[in-house]
């Protein structure tokens, strides 16, 4: 059977080209994308576009946008073999961590890729990465299912689990980073997809549920030395704020000081859920290495293990729109849900 996929366009370098007469970018209409991309004809699939009106430049991304494009999702979920959308690199890794969370039961690929140069342009490294979404989207195994049932992001010949990565690199074609997580597929000469790395659902047949509640009250606070009391409980006092994803040093670790671990303590006991991620891009959370982490832990801070900041940060949102009770989101908090962290 011929296979489908839907291309879902929001915005981004990637589909803008240059203005002959004005030399300034614009969107490229995106079902005039076979123009830009004539390649696409020879795949033999059927390819549906569809655009976000209006396009945005993924900095004005927001969780309005998030529920907007897992309705359409949703909406074209039986039709469709895969998805692949067209996304800012700037918060790529906000939206598909977001996504992975809200589209829960996800047993087709959503595969969001972007470009550093517009497709419009002669080094673009639009094409190829729109070209090898398509194929990855569209790839299926012996059985006819899908290889890769997960939201990742595939830039620049790597494809990764979304809500592992991080933009890390503002120059570079290689613009993303999964530092704690090997990637699902080398794109070389063949697509060598790592399966044992991929997350399949346990059950097919479940139907896709997009958990559209989201809770945007949480506050992320990076530690510096010389961090004062004023500063942390500027943050922690935040009007509303449920939740703090707490940047730590090295493998979790923050001052001992009486007052700083005091100022975490009061904050938990009135409620607030602080998770302890690492400022560092690679390594993991472990509250029982030095003493400072220790402290934290008797604090009742939680650890963040190896997982981002963008998908901590996520996570909170859709678990606290989902879950009043703080105790259930803590609880949930420590279980990887869709494989955003490794193991305790
Ligand atoms: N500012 C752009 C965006 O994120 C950059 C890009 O697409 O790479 O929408």
């Amino acid at each position: 059977m011929q296979r489908s996929i839907l291309m879902i366009y929001t915005g981004g370098t990637i589909g803008m080209k240059q203005d002959e007469q004005t030399m300034a970018l614009a969107p490229v209409d995106i079902s005039q994308i076979e123009e830009e991309v004539p390649e696409l004809k020879k795949f033999g699939y059927k390819i549906e576009t569809c655009s976000f009106d209006p396009v945005i430049d993924s900095s004005d991304i927001t969780p309005a946008f998030w529920i907007k494009l897992c309705k359409v999702i949703e909406a074209n979920y039986d039709k469709y073999d895969g998805f692949v959308v067209l996304h800012g690199t700037d918060t790529m890794s906000y939206t598909a961590s977001a996504l992975s969370f809200m589209l829960e039961n996800l047993a087709k690929p959503v595969v969001l890729t972007g470009s550093q140069l517009p497709v419009g342009m002669l080094r673009t490294d639009g094409k190829e990465n729109i070209i090898s979404s398509i194929e990855i989207a569209a790839a299926q195994d012996e059985d006819g299912r899908p290889i890769v049932p997960e939201v990742c992001i595939y830039f620049e010949s790597q494809l990764y689990r979304g809500n592992r990565t991080t933009k890390y690199n503002a120059e570079n074609f290689r613009a993303f980073r999964s530092a704690n997580y090997p990637v699902l597929a080398d794109v070389g000469i063949h697509i060598k997809y790592n399966r044992h790395l991929i997350q399949y659902p346990l059950d097919w047949k479940k139907p896709l549920k997009v958990r559209d509640k989201i809770d945007t009250n949480v506050a992320i606070l990076k530690i510096f030395p010389g961090i004062t009391p004023q500063a942390v409980d500027a943050v922690m006092g935040t009007k509303g704020c449920r939740a703090v994803v707490l940047e730590t040093f090295g493998s979790g670790n923050a001052p001992t000081s009486e007052w700083f671990i005091s100022t975490m303590k009061k904050w938990i006991d009135k409620g607030m859920i602080i998770v302890n991620v690492t400022q560092c891009l690679a390594g993991k959370v472990d509250m029982g290495a030095y003493a400072t982490g220790v402290a934290l832990r008797q604090a009742g801070v939680i650890s963040g293990y190896d997982a981002t900041t963008e998908a901590i940060l996520c996570k909170l949102f859709v678990l606290l729109g989902r879950y009043g009770s703080a105790e259930r989101v803590k609880k949930e908090m420590q279980r990887a849900l869709q494989g955003e962290f490794s193991a305790i």
